[in-house]
């Protein structure tokens, strides 16, 4: 055994044998809190719905709610608690005032047990008794996500407020183990960074700075003034970088830059917290001033690694808890060797992680009054008291704030103290070995199955809704989404930008049977940002191109219709390929030419790569011909053939997605194609087109034409030659198409086929009990992300009354706060309308809206020049208003107020439209009625109604939104093919079926 380990192991011991004097109370078996405790860790399921029952309970207001929620959350308990349960609900329904407070006055006491206190005066009374059990503190400050600039300015000033306070009240208070107290001054504030800035956004740091900046600035000041300590703290992975930055920028400034009182944390689950820690490092060196870091594990492990997994990311944080733990003492090493610059705050109640400190320390020669350990209020006492005993510094984190904001935090605190790989449980519950608990992590880290996660035990509780959990499109992995939270991707986004817009101007030819033709007229492609940039121009077809492309593609397909599945299927993925080679490069161009923010022309981008190899996935699943039956004496086997000529009539809205999966749908299935890329998106049409030649796509098979829809398109549509139309854009075309494709010409051999996907006029409904963290952001998102130009954005809110001044509060709040701008740079959210007819015609639509409801808010600070509609919302809206029934498309909210659920069903469902619809709510029973009443083709709960991703949300509407299809979804090659099916009779082939006959001939 190392010195080092035996060390760990005496202290380790020294610490059991001082807590176990003082048992932990909150895993004592007395007590509501105690008791849910140990129910929840012993049953996840009941873990879930309690913590989902705590984070609801603050916002409901009537005893009724709460019995309601209580009866959903546990009524499919099969536990040995259910009866327990069961008869505690129908108490409560008997008496529902009664309950509704009993259970409100206990989920308080447990918030109490984590929260120090509701306000800065409440809480100095926790503070003077931790003082005198010589507990130090830093507080910070609870607060609801913050989705606005109103919401950040108040947390500034409630900061500012609190230093004052906490100055005022601890006047004359001495450090605990008076030496080396100029280290650690008695006021200590954590600040959360995201709480000053509601639109930090990762592509975009510097705009995060300059706007954090001006707000730390006077916090930092008085901080100083005052002789206190101010902390960084650290939140999701997405922030961290900016945070980092913000910190060395600030206090790099001359008026700070002797100021030793700032500290910042480091996150010892993430893969880079080593590289963090050491850059830190050498720029406090550089610095020349102390600064402090507080050394912790992290608190959003979960969160981190769905998201990164939805978003095929590579997952940022440790994936074995000993790799974490061992990360830990690493960097424990790294911070106590350069002491000399840095001080430490160990924050962990591990008391391996915590002893490792201490020895370590010992080793160096450090001495104990030089660094601290930090603990959160609520949990760990016997440690912090053992610590005390020890003669180390100890300071408690302590939240402030009300009831309502700090749930979340409590939530975040419960699922710690449960987690299967928590220390807290190993000890405190489980009783786990004192031998056990200080072993090395490193010797664990091996054992990797032995640690399944909690959140794999939460996702399979979680499939409540009766789907097979094995699905075809399981087998589907999704292409990953660019995380501009890494500069380099931020540095291959602006070269793109920087290389596309050199080469504006560039011409791009029509495509016919291989070969690029040019015409004597061109369209030209326009900046809507900047109308007067020219981004780029496509030859024009006129009829006789359409012709000729025609007879190229019908000559084309009868050997395409004949060549291999798996040709075709290759085809797509070398394609693929090619786009994830020039990702960037086609996101600049999306950014320049329909105006998308950076992540969302990325999204495009990524979405065309998934069409392509989901659907070369799919034809490999289905492209071979399948017996029917196992019958004897007879083969039935049922394959499909290829409709003909397809012609792709696509939309600018997902320029390169849209066109990309209409066209691979068609070719991988054997069709020779016709696109016609939307006028306003011509270039990245052309673009797509360089990337199927480049992929091999033989001559003929694949045809570009460019031109207006009214000739070309209606030409093609009509043409006896076209065998299938797959069209997706605007209601009225594709009326026109779907009726005009009816119609028999002559010459003509096959039945249309049309595939017709359409607008919507999509709703999504905000439940009394909704968590508004998550509704206003994600309805934010849905209304004016890409300016509210996606069909499935969300363009009517309908909110029940209870819930509708605080909705529509912090609604207007957020809509205030978003910017608007030149999609170019990295952390605008809404950019330009598509074009002047569409700027003209949204205009028209809100200046008729006036006459009609209340113009609510518009936003003001727009750009003068290009085709920007400021952010708009309308309340006061009714459901016949024109506001609620025509397709806007751009970035208008009309919101609705019902009086019910049952009201809002049925104002939702009131439109010609059934494309997407959204729901916010945390009652269970309502989350299935919207499942099986809202009209739509995609149905979202508690997320955003935009941003389908191919296999997970095949996407596509009914109604007057489209003829049913469902594009990246598994049947969607379908409708490209004709089923066939042949039949033989092999009797006579067949020697024990020919015996037999023989036999009965006989
Ligand atoms: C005073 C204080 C301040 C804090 N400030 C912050 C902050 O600003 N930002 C922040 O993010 N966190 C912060 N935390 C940390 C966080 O809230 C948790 O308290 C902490 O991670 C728990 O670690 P532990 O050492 O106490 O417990 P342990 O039980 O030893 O460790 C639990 C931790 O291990 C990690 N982990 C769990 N499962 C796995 C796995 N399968 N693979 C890899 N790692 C895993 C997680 O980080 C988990 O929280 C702070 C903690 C304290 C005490």
């Amino acid at each position: 055994m190392s010195a080092i380990q035996a060390e760990v192991e005496r202290r380790g011991m020294q610490i059991f044998d001082l807590v176990d004097r003082h048992p932990e109370s909150i895993f004592s078996k007395a007590g509501f809190y105690q008791r849910m405790m140990e129910f929840s860790m012993r049953d996840e399921h009941f873990k879930v719905q309690m913590f989902r029952f705590v984070d609801v309970l603050a916002s409901l207001r009537r005893g009724s709610d709460i019995v309601r929620h209580l009866d959903e959350y546990f009524a499919d308990m099969r536990n040995g608690y259910a009866p327990l349960i069961r008869t505690g609900v129908s108490l409560a329904r008997i008496v529902p005032i009664i309950s509704g407070k009993f259970l409100r006055w206990n989920v308080s006491g447990m918030a109490r047990q984590f929260i120090a206190g509701c306000n800065p005066g409440d809480v100095m009374k926790t503070l003077r008794k931790k003082r005198q059990q010589r507990i130090g503190f830093t507080v910070d400050l609870l607060g609801e996500a913050v989705v606005s600039e109103e919401e950040a300015a108040e947390y500034a000033e409630r900061c500012q407020e609190l230093l004052e306070h906490l100055a005022r009240e601890t006047r004359g208070w001495t450090d605990p183990l008076g030496k080396n107290s100029e280290l650690f001054p008695v006021v200590n504030v954590s600040v959360k960074i995201s709480a000053l800035y509601s639109q930090m956004n990762p592509a975009d740091p510097a705009d995060a700075i300059a706007h954090l900046a001006p707000k730390l600035r006077p916090i930092l000041r008085r901080a100083k003034e005052l002789g206190a300590f101010i902390n960084f703290d650290m939140e999701s992975y997405a922030h961290k970088n900016a945070t980092l930055e913000l910190f060395c920028a600030l206090f790099t400034e001359p008026e700070f830059r002797d100021w030793p009182h700032a500290g910042i944390v480091i996150q010892a689950y993430l893969r880079d917290a080593e590289t963090d820690l050491r850059d830190l490092i050498a720029w406090g060196r550089a610095r020349g001033t102390r600064f402090t870091v507080r050394l912790v594990k992290g608190a959003y492990w979960d969160y981190e690694k769905i998201k990164s997994t939805q978003n095929g990311w590579v997952i940022p944080v440790w994936l074995q808890k000993p790799e974490s733990d061992a990360n830990f003492e690493k960097l424990t090493r790294i911070l106590l060797e350069n002491e000399s610059i840095v001080t430490s705050a160990f924050g962990s109640h591990n008391v391996r992680s915590i002893a490792y400190a201490q020895a370590l320390a010992e080793e160096l020669g450090i001495d104990r009054s030089r660094f601290e350990f930090q603990l959160l209020y609520g949990m760990a006492g016997p440690i912090k008291r053992a610590l005390v005993d020890m003669g180390y510094r100890v300071r408690e984190y302590s939240p402030v704030g009300e009831l309502l904001p700090g749930m979340s935090y409590l939530v975040r605190r419960l699922l710690e103290n449960t987690s299967n790989e928590g220390f807290l449980r190993a000890k405190f519950s489980e009783h786990v070995s004192a031998a056990q608990l200080l072993s090395d992590p490193r010797e664990l880290m091996n054992g990797a199955d032995n640690f399944a996660t909690d959140s794999a035990a939460a996702t399979a509780n979680f499939s409540r809704n009766g789907a097979t959990p094995e699905m075809p499109c399981d087998a589907y992995k999704n292409a990953s989404l660019v995380n501009f939270v890494y500069p380099e991707c931020q540095e291959k986004m602006r070269t793109a930008l920087r290389e596309v817009r050199a080469h504006f101007g560039q011409k791009y030819p029509l495509v016919i049977d291989g070969k690029e033709i040019w015409t004597d007229k061109l369209l030209k492609s326009v900046n809507p940002s900047a109308p007067d940039e020219i981004v780029g121009y496509v030859a024009e077809a006129g009829i006789p191109e359409a012709e000729r492309a025609v007879k190229a593609a019908r000559r084309a397909f009868e050997t395409w219709a004949r060549t291999p599945v798996e040709e075709r299927c290759r085809l797509l993925e070398r394609a693929a390929a090619i786009l994830d080679r020039r990702r960037f490069e086609l996101s600049a161009v999306e950014v320049f030419e329909v105006g998308k923010a950076w992540s969302e022309a990325d999204g495009d981008i990524r979405e065309a790569m998934d069409f392509c190899l989901f659907y070369a996935q799919q034809m490999r699943l289905i492209g071979y011909p399948r017996l029917t039956q196992n019958v004897p004496g007879e083969e039935s086997y049922q394959h499909y053939w290829p409709r003909g000529v397809a012609l792709v009539i696509a939309p600018w809205n997902f320029p390169v997605a849209i066109l990309c999966g209409m066209v691979t749908a068609a070719l991988v299935t054997g069709n020779a194609v016709i696109m016609k890329p939307a006028e306003p998106s011509a270039i990245l049409g052309a673009l797509l087109m360089e990337v199927f030649q480049e992929a091999g796509v033989p001559p003929g098979v694949l045809n570009c034409l460019h031109g207006r829809g009214s000739v070309i398109g209606a030409y093609l549509v009509d043409h006896p030659d076209v065998e299938m139309i797959a069209f997706t854009g605007s209601r009225e075309v594709g009326l026109r198409i779907w009726e005009s494709a009816g119609k028999t010409r002559p010459g003509q051999r096959e039945l249309k086929r049309v595939v017709c996907e359409m607008g919507g006029k999509n709703a999504v409904i905000v439940d009394s009990d909704a968590d508004l963290d998550e509704t206003i952001v994600d309805t934010i998102y849905s209304a004016f992300g890409y300016q509210g130009q996606k069909c499935s954005a969300c363009s009517r809110l309908i909110v029940l009354e209870e819930n509708y001044e605080r909705v529509m509060h912090r609604l207007l709040a957020a809509a205030a706060s978003l910017r608007v701008g030149n999609p170019d740079q990295p952390g605008i959210t809404v950019g330009p309308v598509i074009d002047e007819t569409a700027y003209h015609r949204i205009q028209e639509i809100i200046e008729e809206g006036k006459t009609e409801a209340t113009l609510a808010f518009q936003a003001t600070n727009i750009p003068d020049k290009g085709y920007f509609i400021p952010p708009t919302i309308f309340t006061d809206v009714k459901p016949e208003m024109t506001l609620s029934q025509c397709e806007i498309f751009g970035p208008v909210l009309s919101v609705l107020k019902a009086r019910d659920l049952d009201d809002a069903i049925r104002i939702a469902n009131d439109t010609d439209y059934a494309l997407t619809a959204g729901f916010f709510s945390r009652s269970p029973a309502n989350i299935e009625r919207i499942k099986a009443e809202l009209v739509a083709g995609n149905v979202y709960v508690n997320r955003s109604c935009t941003g389908a991703v191919v296999g997970r949300h095949p996407f596509g509407g009914f109604k007057m939104s489209g003829g049913g299809t469902k594009a990246g979804g598994s049947d969607y090659l379908l409708n490209f093919l004709v089923p066939r099916v042949v039949t033989e009779n092999n009797v006579a082939a067949n020697f024990s079926g020919l015996r037999g006959k023989r036999t009965i001939d006989r």
